[in-house]
């Protein structure tokens, strides 16, 4: 790692709708690989990366339970959706040649490993991408929670929020013509001035252990890279 590079160890949090493109369900293999060429450009420079994707382009348990599913039933379809999603990411990131380990925090031993701490730090150590499955395996929490906790676990240097839209903002800024956006705000601003930007408990919990937070677009071309060289692109989000 040389001086240029910003981070040793991060975690990457892609949404399951960011896999969709234009399209309104699945996965679009197009947006998959440019991701992934993206993410492997990153590994290259030596930075160990662990990936957290959701599952929203498929299945979310809050959906389900609008058209009559159990709620935790509909957690449980929304967890193993992140898993079809880790196993494409997985696939698509060997393409480009890196070694990738998907890790579930629900047994699904055919399929692929289960998570556990140790054996995950062991996996970035060795320069395998470890993309974490299920969120934490717990109906009624989210995709970004799983994010926060497996970084604090991990002991990343920071949350890479990767979003549709280039950081947050005051206001929705389609619908508002006023709206700006933040460069930098604290974890209790996020959370007081509600900006839907990640859910609360996740922002509790990165405040708690002071992990950081960059949200970012991830349609942007190189934007990725242009944070762990150091770039401030997107917004900051720290004590
Ligand atoms: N989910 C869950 N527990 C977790 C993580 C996810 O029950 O720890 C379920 C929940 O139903 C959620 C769905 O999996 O809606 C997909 O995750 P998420 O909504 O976070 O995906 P994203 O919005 O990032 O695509």
């Amino acid at each position: 790692v040389t001086d240029s590079i910003k981070y040793k160890r991060i975690l990457l949090k892609l949404s399951g709708e960011a896999l969709m493109g234009s399209e309104d369900y699945g996965i679009d293999p197009q947006v998959i690989n440019r991701i992934s060429k993206e993410i492997a450009q990153v590994h290259q420079l030596g930075i160990e990366i662990g990936i957290v994707i959701g599952g929203g382009n498929i299945f979310r348990g809050a959906g389900l339970s609008k058209s009559g599913i159990d709620r935790v039933t509909g957690d449980h379809m929304g967890m193993l959706a992140t898993v079809m999603n880790s196993l494409a990411l997985q696939n698509a990131l060997e393409k480009q040649g890196v070694k990738v380990r998907v890790m579930s925090a629900i047994g699904i031993h055919e399929v692929c490993e289960d998570y556990i701490r140790r054996r995950a730090i062991r996996h970035l150590q060795k320069g395998n991408i470890t993309v974490f499955a299920a969120g934490i395996g717990n109906p009624f929490f989210t995709t970004d929670s799983a994010a926060s906790l497996r970084a604090i676990e991990i002991n990343a240097d920071i949350v890479l929020k990767a979003t549709k839209v280039d950081g947050i903002y005051s206001a929705d800024p389609v619908k508002d013509p006023t709206a700006f956006k933040y460069e930098h705000l604290t974890y209790d601003e996020v959370i007081e001035k509600k900006l839907a930007v990640m859910d609360t408990s996740a922002v509790v919990l990165c405040r708690d252990r002071k992990m950081p937070i960059r949200i970012f677009n991830m349609n942007t071309d190189g934007a990725l890279m242009q944070i762990v060289k150091g770039s401030n692109i997107g917004t900051i989000v720290t004590a």
